[in-house]
């Protein structure tokens, strides 16, 4: 029998209790779930920053701490390095955020913005976007997500490029990484869209130097972390139009401060974090797989790598 204990937001509690508990009868496995398990006893913990467990120490069973979400930066202060830490990766998350990227690119890409406000009676009848083909897409984050909105984009027909920490090969995504990777795409990079984790090697990723090597008239869309983006740089390219537009979902502060430029910048659109979320309904079952597979002896999957930070 595994004790599992759910230690995410308790408001979600009474979602993911009948989800969890059907999994893992699916799955064949017996487990006691709860919010408040003897700590001693507890195998996995379902776990998100909003469940406000911050003392590990009397969990001396705990195989695994499987999070919720996608983005860590907060989980890994708080999970001690000894204890195993999985991030989010699953469909509904995914698909989620393949839909977001593919419409704010298609907005960009087709200009929908001057239709939907109006062009104030002038039949404009000649102005009209390229084909994808010849749209090029810059994707910072070639990971669970980023590869996703990669392909989605690709099989729209627009012509995608990825970057990542580590070499990778695709057949459709021309792959780069490494600093002068970032160099090369950016300066080909027409809609960047951020898909990196919020680590010390990835803050300010687009500042002032990287900006300047984008073509002008770029776009920027980012569902990733606010830190990615130095905003007093990405302020100053916006006001000179060498950044046409940014679509911002994630910021430094959340909720985004009333007083934040950000909100009265007519090139900036701003979405409350609401790119994509974890799905109870997808996410109970991944939980319960990852799980399953561990207790099978495989090794823990979407482990956190914790030198990396992701
Ligand atoms: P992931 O699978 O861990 O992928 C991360 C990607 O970033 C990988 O391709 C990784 O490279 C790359 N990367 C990491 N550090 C880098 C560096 N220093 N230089 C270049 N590339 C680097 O993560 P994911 O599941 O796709 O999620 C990505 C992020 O999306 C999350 O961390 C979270 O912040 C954000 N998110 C936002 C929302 C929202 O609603 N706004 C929802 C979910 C997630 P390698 O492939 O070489 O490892």
């Amino acid at each position: 029998m595994l004790n599992v204990q759910f230690a995410a937001n308790p408001d979600h509690w009474p979602i993911y209790q009948p989800l969890l508990t059907d999994a893992f009868q699916t799955a064949g496995l017996a487990a006691t779930l709860g919010t408040t398990l003897d700590p001693s006893v507890v195998d996995y913990m379902v776990f998100s920053p909003r469940g406000q467990i911050e003392e590990f120490e009397r969990y001396t069973k705990l195989k695994a701490v499987l999070s919720l979400w996608a983005g860590v930066e907060q989980a890994l202060p708080l999970v001690p390095k000894h204890i195993p830490l999985s991030r989010m990766v699953d469909f509904g998350l995914t698909q989620g955020m393949v839909e977001w990227v593919t419409g704010h690119v298609l907005r960009h890409h087709l200009g929908l913005d001057a239709h939907i406000h109006g062009l104030g009676g002038v039949w404009a009848e000649d102005v009209h976007p390229p084909l994808a083909q010849d749209r090029h897409v810059g994707i910072l984050g070639m990971g669970a997500l980023g590869q996703a909105c990669g392909e989605a984009l690709n099989a729209l027909g627009f012509a995608v490029m990825g970057w990542s920490r580590t070499a990778k090969s695709h057949p459709t995504i021309s792959c780069h990484h490494g600093s002068a990777g970032l160099d090369e795409m950016l300066a080909r990079t027409e809609i960047a869209v951020l898909l990196l984790p919020d680590t010390q090697a990835t803050q300010n990723t687009l500042n002032a130097r990287t900006l300047a090597l984008m073509p002008k008239g770029a776009v920027i869309i980012n569902p990733g972390r606010g830190p990615l983006i130095d905003d007093d740089a990405l302020l100053a390219a916006l006001d000179t139009g060498h950044i046409a537009h940014a679509t911002l979902d994630v910021f430094r502060q959340e909720p985004l401060p009333p007083e934040h430029p950000f909100w009265h910048y007519p090139s900036v659109t701003v979405t409350p974090h609401v790119a994509s979320v974890t799905r109870p309904k997808t996410a109970a079952q991944t939980v319960v797989e990852t799980i399953r597979l561990h207790e099978a002896g495989a090794p823990l999957r979407f482990k956190v790598d914790r030198s990396a930070g992701y």
